[in-house]
């Protein structure tokens, strides 16, 4: 039997979401890697948007929650 339970940590297949990366407010690419949660908001990032974080180190507030795959 297949779990079917919405969580965190995959892939969105039935909603199409669009990257709402706070630090780049034009990206709307749809390929999101993951969430995270900013400001209390479960918020999509894209692939692009995702390395780009994990390269340049953003500060991660007390608000931000990287949530793992
Ligand atoms: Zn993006």
């Amino acid at each position: 039997m297949m779990k079917d339970s919405v969580r965190w940590g995959g892939t969105p297949r039935f909603r199409k979401e669009r990257c709402k990366n706070p630090w780049d407010g034009r990206c709307g690419r749809d390929d999101i890697a993951l969430y995270i949660f900013y400001n209390g908001e479960r918020v999509p990032i894209c692939r692009r948007c995702w390395s780009r974080i994990a390269n340049r180190n953003i500060e991660w507030g007390e608000d931000l929650e990287k949530i793992k795959r």
